[in-house]
């Protein structure tokens, strides 16, 4: 039968597609093409949700990592710490800024930022920032890494494009007060009809920044800086206010989907994330780790031969990308979790027998 890794068919069903059509109409017919009244909607309501002062929408999770990082005061020059397991953009928003990613490492359980770490790296370079990433959608360990970075006078910048609805240790993705950026490319927990992004905060004064930059540095009283266009169109607001009717929802039915892997896998000799996680991610993705990277391959095969969804998050560790080689940091464990890690099928669609269907895959590889 096999089990697909996404399912935009069930996101986007009938139901949906009437509605979302009604508001695009309306969006042709009023003629109201950027920053209309669903933005303004969608920020108040994204804002709520994650427990956050302030949302501004951008037009992608990228522009919101570069807007954020200069917000955060990062100039050219400056080094910012940054996790060795992420999506390429998180280091290249960066280098974007004309600042040079300095990596630090993982635990070899999560992929997420390691404070110990943190620690060690700080004794060799002095970082203006660092970029912890709720990879996967895990919450970083944002209260060890805060202590750390106040101690030292290091800004914090949280990469959340994957955690809609995740929490951290007391409060939401988002809540902590911190510069935080998501991105809503389709394929994301929540996401739009193409590119989108948004950065929230707790600041005023930032988040008054952030919409001058974004719209080419325009304020009231005329250009008060020199920003960029990165404004979010009417229609991929439209669509996102929409999607959030039903974000708890389907973010509660990954949670489930998590819960049967998580119950079902314990046989299998496949290292699960750990179970603390399991109510508090927005399990956007549901990585196992295999012992090595040849095992990981052969398992791959075995799962592409019987149908069911897979996908490398990520193949490589940032630091082993050829534009980011040359960088410093520590990486050792980033390289080996990189080796390991695959994803399973994960969306708010997946059954619980589609999860047996996986179990019974696996089983078949391993014993
Ligand atoms: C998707 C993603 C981004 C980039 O977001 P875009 O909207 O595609 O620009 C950045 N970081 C991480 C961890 C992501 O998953």
């Amino acid at each position: 039968m096999g089990v697909s890794f996404y399912n935009f068919t069930e996101l986007h069903n009938d139901e949906f597609k009437t509605q979302i059509k009604q508001r695009i109409n309306d969006i042709v017919d009023k003629n109201a093409f950027i920053e209309g009244e669903y933005n303004t909607r969608f920020e108040q309501r994204f804002a709520q949700m994650q427990k956050a002062k302030h949302c501004a929408l951008v037009a992608n999770g990228t522009d919101g990592l570069e807007i954020a990082l200069k917000v955060a005061g990062v100039k050219a020059g400056d080094k910012v710490g940054c996790p060795g397991i992420s999506f390429f953009a998180s280091a290249e928003a960066i280098i974007t800024v004309g600042a040079e990613p300095v990596f630090i490492d993982v635990s070899p359980e999560t992929g997420l930022m390691d404070p110990e770490s943190l620690i060690r790296v700080t004794q060799q370079h002095t970082l203006k920032a660092i970029m912890p990433v709720h990879i996967y959608g895990l919450g970083a360990p944002i209260k060890a890494l805060n202590k750390l970075c106040e101690e030292r006078a290091i800004e914090i910048i949280e990469d959340a494009a994957q955690g809609q609805g995740g929490f951290l240790e007391d409060s939401p993705i988002g809540g902590s007060g911190h510069l935080t950026v998501f991105s809503f490319y389709p394929t994301k927990n929540l996401s739009a009809f193409g590119d989108a992004g948004a950065i929230l905060t707790g600041d005023d004064e930032e988040n008054e920044t952030i919409r001058q930059i974004r719209n080419h540095g325009r304020s009231a009283q005329g250009h008060a800086l020199s920003g960029v266009n990165s404004r979010c169109d009417s229609i991929q607001a439209a669509v996102l206010d929409l999607k959030l009717e039903k974000i708890e929802q389907y973010n509660q039915q990954r949670k489930q989907v998590a819960k049967w892997y998580h119950e079902r896998l314990k046989e299998i000799p496949v290292q699960l994330m750990p179970a603390q996680y399991l109510e508090t991610s927005s399990w956007h993705l549901y990585p196992i780790l295999t012992g090595d990277g040849n095992e990981r391959i052969r398992l791959q095969t075995h799962l592409n031969n019987n149908a069911i969804g897979n996908a490398l998050f990520y193949n490589k560790s940032l630091p082993e990308e050829k534009p980011l080689m040359n960088f410093k940091g520590e990486k050792e464990q980033a390289r080996l979790f990189a080796q390991k890690a695959l994803c399973l099928p994960m969306n708010p669609f997946v059954t619980q027998s589609q999860v047996d269907e996986v179990y019974n895959v696996l089983k078949s590889f391993y014993f």
